[in-house]
């Protein structure tokens, strides 16, 4: 049995075409940093400012030059009265997204270490913010690193929420954590027959899944077309987050260790170079447009797909071989507004989102296919946040830098989902658009870069940051203390994986 595609493309509603910026869906969640204001941007775009010489660092720009002009002199009296009491602290951490902010919060709870996070904009504006919040082993491959760390991951997902839960919050309101557990969902007879065999696999690598016909589909969950799907294999402990309420309880944490002066948060403010010891060629501290930031132990680099901006100007201005293999793999999420008529039970995935996912860590992963270089792949994966809103993604391309809204991208997600979901064909939506940090090899880049003591490597992600975020951070955490580490590292190191500055 195939499914019909049914064109959908003239029921696409115009209101798609406009982009949701991240940094205002933390706003709406009361995310907001109310010290700096700098939560009150509209959009998000990238440009090149002019370093001093010729090396170049992508940064944030600012699309509404009101708000943004009166948020960046905030800013900048914000840094420089900071500045002035010359900033020094145990660990430097360059971007504030999941990994970041997680690795912040890991450090100050778990040791007696300050941290300084820096963010070129604030928490939420990069992939984070348009993050969908699958906690899933669902698509993930036994037996590889990188499951390895996605499922010690998820386990401490498990024991931050349960720790949350015992000290009174709402895990609801705390992290948005639902236990939806997960469903692939299979389109053809040959696809069923693999989620057969899948079930069996994940199995007996602990992880318990059930097989649903058609029929069973259809009770469990009426709102998937019943022509269309062939089967589906149930995942029962997977759960989901929400990017943004989690980036709020994160930033809550870390900003109770500020008045003991052992956590400070610069935002607004582009890390533009690192500094480095002539002595000894330790990474000492970085440097930011209102003076320097030094570090004591460390400066971890977790700007995600920005990372290779500034490591190529390092390398560029030092001559080593410091360039991660990572760039920005542009992804649109739909987001529909309830009330409506989908109320989703699971977690949904079509099958075909394993081909066009590169798990990280996944040592068996096909290279990026050539025509995606070029090209757009689109899966149908379909969620329900805490507010009720359907998230329907998503896409995977090479674009660049550039997170505009692309109608025909939009047009194509809402055909995939139709293809399951028909009721998303009349609805209204925004739009989230983000830069996934996408590792050429397929893994996490996470450690210390060799020969360059003080300085750490927390990027590449991809597509599973937020599920992998804790992990990362508690791996940092003891790379810095010098402590053994519960999961298997070393695929992760970047030793032999760095490259020379790229023309
Ligand atoms: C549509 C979509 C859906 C997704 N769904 C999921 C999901 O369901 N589950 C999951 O696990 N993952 C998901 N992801 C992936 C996940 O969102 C990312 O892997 C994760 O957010 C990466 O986090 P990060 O902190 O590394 O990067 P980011 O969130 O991008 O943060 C990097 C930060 O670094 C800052 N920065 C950059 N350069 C500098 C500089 N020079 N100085 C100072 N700061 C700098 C940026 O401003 C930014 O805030 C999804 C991603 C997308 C796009």
């Amino acid at each position: 049995m195939e499914c019909v595609m049914n064109s959908v493309i003239s029921a696409v509603n115009p209101s798609f075409g406009s982009r949701v910026n991240p940094a205002s869906l933390c706003e709406k969640n009361g995310l907001v940093h109310r010290a700096s204001s700098s939560f009150s941007r509209q959009d998000t775009t990238f440009s090149c400012t002019k370093l001093p010489g010729s090396a170049k660092v992508l940064v944030p720009k600012l699309q509404d030059p009101e708000k943004g002009v009166r948020s960046i002199r905030k800013a900048r009296r914000w840094t420089r009265a900071s500045a002035a009491a010359a900033l020094e602290y145990d660990v430097v951490i360059v971007g504030a997204g999941v990994v970041g902010t997680a690795t912040a919060h890991h450090i100050l709870t778990t040791t007696k270490l300050s941290v300084a996070l820096i963010d070129a904009q604030v928490p939420c504006s990069g992939a984070t913010g348009a993050g969908q919040g699958y906690i899933w082993m669902a698509h993930r491959k036994p037996g590889t690193a990188g499951w390895a760390l996605a499922k010690h991951g998820k386990s401490l997902w498990e024991t931050f929420a349960e720790e949350l839960q015992a000290s009174g919050e709402s895990l609801q309101e705390a992290l948005g954590l639902r236990h939806t557990g997960s469903l692939l969902v299979a389109s053809t007879d040959d696809q069923a027959r693999s989620l057969q065999s899948w079930i069996q696999v994940l199995s007996e690598a602990g992880i318990p899944s059930t097989y649903w016909t058609p029929v069973e589909v259809a009770n469990m969950e009426p709102a998937l077309a019943s022509g269309c799907v062939t089967g589906a294999a149930y995942f029962h402990e997977d759960f989901q987050i929400d990017a943004a309420l989690t980036m709020n309880t994160l930033l809550k944490k870390v900003r109770e260790y500020a008045a003991g002066g052992r956590y400070k948060e610069l935002f607004n403010t582009p890390v533009q170079q690192l500094i480095r010891s002539s002595a000894e060629g330790r990474i000492v501290g970085v440097e930011i447009p209102a003076g320097k930031v030094f570090s004591r132990n460390a400066v971890v680099i977790a700007s995600g797909a920005w990372t290779m901006t500034l490591m190529n100007t390092v390398s560029a201005q030092w001559g080593i071989p410091l360039v991660p293999p990572v760039k920005p793999r542009k992804g649109h999420l739909l987001v529909i507004e309830g009330p409506h008529n989908i109320p989703l039970k699971s977690g949904i995935m079509e099958v075909d989102y394993l081909a066009n996912y590169h798990s990280p860590g996944s040592q068996e992963r096909p290279a990026a296919k050539p025509a995606e270089e070029s090209g757009v792949s689109v899966s149908m994966t379909a969620t329900l946040d805490p507010s009720g809103n359907l998230l329907l993604g998503s896409s995977r391309e090479f674009a660049g830098f550039n997170v505009d809204v692309e109608n025909e991208v939009i047009e194509r997600i809402v055909e995939r989902a139709a293809l399951f979901l028909p009721g998303v064909r009349s609805m209204k939506g925004k739009v989230r658009t983000g830069l996934r940090p996408y590792s050429s090899d397929g893994r996490p880049l996470v450690g210390p870069v060799e020969d360059v003591p003080g300085l750490i490597l927390a990027t590449g992600h991809e597509g599973s940051g937020l599920c992998l975020a804790l992990a990362t951070a508690e791996l940092v955490t003891n790379m810095i203390q010098e402590f053994e580490n519960p999961v298997e590292f070393s695929p992760f190191l970047p030793r032999g994986r760095l490259v020379g500055a790229l023309a």
